[in-house]
């Protein structure tokens, strides 16, 4: 008894074009070309309505850590949803997935997290954090604490606290963001700076905008900083080890609070269970989503740090934010087959020891390639930049669309990757094996190389 009818690719494409509007896109210009559409998934393929066989260089959008079709989670699924497929958290009720799945990540997060609270995606964590950490600073006694320091060309989801949140200008221009109380400053992107300083000189430079900021504001108007470990949606931006001790620092010198970002670092990519681990920093927030159903199901929340939540329950009365979809009792038990296969699969530690080395070692040396005038991956999340000139570093001229050139050879090769400008970037899922890896270096190679011919014919 299926509920999703047989048709063909066509018929789907027209369907789509006729009622679908698809999160964050061009839809004239989706009409011209029509939706690639993907109808199944195993292991780290994907296969689209042609049955085209494609390596997912992406795990979904950061998402599908474990792979595709994995029994575990799928039976956790409907065995949940057999006994108790929905019920709330509201008016003083609780089911047993939301509470062991809270138990269970604050085992494996750092001593300061003991409490958990659930969102169905990571843009909704960030705006319970935004409502959080104003609140925290009310019941402080310093209501005059409001304003959120964030980073240009960061990501933190699409509501309108998260795109606020964000840094990213074209979102922020398309309706009137960022709302109040909301301000950016660099990235750590040196790639992207002129590169007149070394690494290290930029990465504490760009920390230190942070510090000029809450000067400039007054440094008793400031509430918290929010960051990603490391950028994703931004470019995969790895920041230069100076960067972190820095901001962490200038965060307890100031006494304001630290946010990290752990949608896509959390849950094992960096090779560590957290962002904030592999960078060794003591955040007292962190959203998450994305890997910790694997993307099975939506789910997010965000840990909070005893110093927030003692203050919240002690001194907080109500806290008048949820969802209704707050600890979802399906969603739970997802995250909990997901994370118990993460644990009994060594994935994270494969990922620091073995996969992740296999692969950046093999990521680094693409850098060989003409195109090709930087690389850097940490655990499973890469990226290189495509130059026109590979002395000066000096970029194609931007409405060349390099970059999605590449992404579209690479695609014709069977391997999906995702353009940033003229970044390239993946996100493997952590199941992937070294022929798999192999696979996907020998594509990107040769996508690099028909990019290079379609450049010279054009
Ligand atoms: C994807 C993402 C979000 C938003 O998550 P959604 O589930 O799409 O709302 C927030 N922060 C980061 C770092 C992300 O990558």
């Amino acid at each position: 008894m299926a509920a999703i009818e047989k048709r063909s690719r066509e018929d789907w494409q027209e369907l789509d074009k006729n009622h679908y509007l698809h999160p964050f896109t061009d839809h004239k210009d989706l009409h011209k070309r029509r939706s690639q559409i993907i109808t199944r998934a195993d292991g780290v393929y994907i296969y689209d309505a042609d049955d085209k066989k494609i390596l997912d260089g992406m795990s979904g959008l950061w998402c599908v850590n474990a792979g595709y079709g994995r029994q575990e989670i799928i039976a956790a699924a409907a065995e949940q949803m057999q006994e108790l497929p929905y019920y709330n958290s509201f008016f003083q009720c609780s089911n047993p997935p939301a509470i062991e799945l809270s138990a269970m990540l604050q085992e494996i997060s750092q001593p300061q997290f003991k409490r958990i609270f659930f969102a169905g995606s990571g843009s909704e964590s960030n705006d319970t954090i935004v409502r959080m950490v104003r609140t925290y600073w009310d019941l402080m006694g310093q209501p005059e604490r409001h304003t959120i320091i964030s980073r240009n060309n960061a990501y933190h989801g699409s509501t309108v606290a998260a795109a606020s949140l964000g840094g990213m200008k074209a979102m922020h221009k398309q309706s009137g963001l960022p709302i109040p109380g909301i301000v950016h400053v660099e990235q750590p992107y040196w790639f992207g700076s002129d590169r007149s300083m070394s690494v290290d000189e930029f990465g504490l430079a760009a920390a230190r905008s942070i510090e000029d900021k809450i000067k400039e504001i007054g440094p008793d108007k400031v509430a918290a900083f929010i960051g990603e470990p490391i950028q994703g949606a931004g470019g995969v931006i790895v920041p230069p080890d100076s960067y972190w001790p820095e901001v962490q620092r200038i965060c307890d010198e100031y006494g304001i609070l630290l946010i990290s970002d752990e949608v896509i670092t959390g849950f094992g990519r960096l090779g560590e269970w957290f962002g904030a681990d592999y960078f060794k920093i003591r955040p007292d927030f962190m959203p998450f989503a994305k890997g910790v159903t694997s993307g099975y199901l939506p789910l997010g929340g965000v840990f909070v740090s005893d110093r927030v939540a003692d203050v919240l329950i002690d001194k907080g009365g109500e806290f008048f934010h949820g969802y209704t979809y707050s600890g979802h009792p399906v969603a739970c038990a997802v995250a909990i087959a997901n994370l118990k296969l993460i644990q009994s699969e060594n994935l994270v530690a494969r990922i620091r020891d073995d996969i992740g080395p296999y692969l950046q070692q093999k990521w680094r040396a693409l850098g060989d390639h003409p195109l090709v005038g930087d690389t850097r991956m940490v655990g499973l999340m890469g990226a290189l930049e495509i130059v026109e000139n590979k002395d000066t570093l000096q970029r194609f001229d931007e409405k060349r669309g390099v970059g999605t050139i590449c992404r579209e050879k690479l695609l014709v090769n069977g391997v999906c990757m995702r353009a940033v400008g003229d970044t390239v970037i993946c996100a493997p899922p952590f199941v992937l094996s070294h022929a798999e890896a192999d696979e996907m270096i020998e594509a990107t190679w040769k996508a690099l190389d028909l990019t290079q011919q379609a450049l010279s014919a054009a």
